[in-house]
């Protein structure tokens, strides 16, 4: 099971980008940190964290929403994001190995999430993805991957998950799933292993090559 943004696309740049515009305009402060922190939860999730902290208060639900839109919108307007490097070749050495591909993200960003299905064709499909819209809970509640494991018909013992973000992690290891770190974002390495991911390795074109000679 795959997160998706800063996993499968390079997408976090402009996440951070957006989210950083978004908030300011809302007389809140979201660094570029703060949004690394925070990957993972859903933005109703983090726009209420950040709103509690810089505010004391908690964002009213047309708020959250008005804001999030605000947020996709200025996201969407950002230059076009791309695959991550290396993520289709590891698609292919995972399915040789006869592992089914799933995609667990906190997003609501409803281009991606389409966007995914055709960039991943063969791969994925809408009904191998859990999305923002499936799940009440996101990250880092164990919920969104245990739907995966439904979904799968699998046991957590039988599934891997490749996470990129602390928040996610936490979710999987919760799920009770062996986890592999990719840190592809600034964040120091101890924020993704204390968590308790199996693994740890700086890119999927380095998971790519670990593939190589594993079986399962
Ligand atoms: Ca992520």
């Amino acid at each position: 099971m795959f997160d998706m943004d800063g996993v499968l696309y390079d997408s976090m740049p402009n996440h951070a980008k957006a989210w950083n515009e978004a908030m300011e305009h809302y007389d809140m402060t979201m660094t570029k940190r703060d949004v690394y922190l925070n990957e993972g939860v859903t933005g109703k999730e983090t726009i209420s964290r950040i709103s509690m902290r810089d505010r004391g208060r908690p964002a009213e639900p047309d708020e959250i929403r008005e804001i999030y839109d605000h947020k996709a919108r200025l996201f969407k307007n950002l230059p076009e994001v791309q695959v991550m490097p290396g993520a289709l070749e590891v698609f292919s050495k995972v399915s040789t190995l006869g592992l089914d591909i799933l995609i667990v993200t906190g997003s609501a960003q409803k281009n991606l999430i389409e966007r995914a299905q055709r960039d991943f064709e063969g791969y994925i499909t809408r009904e191998s993805m859990i999305t923002a819209f499936d799940v009440k809970r996101g990250k880092p509640h164990p919920d969104p991957y245990l739907k995966g494991l439904e979904i799968a018909g699998v046991e957590a013992s039988q599934a891997v998950v490749v996470e990129n973000a602390p928040m996610g992690i936490r979710s999987a290891v919760a799920a009770g799933i062996d986890t592999i770190a990719v840190n592809t974002g600034p964040l120091e390495d101890s924020l993704l292993t204390v968590e308790g991911s199996k693994m740890l390795l700086h890119s999927m074109a380095a998971l790519a090559d670990w593939l190589d000679g594993q079986s399962v």
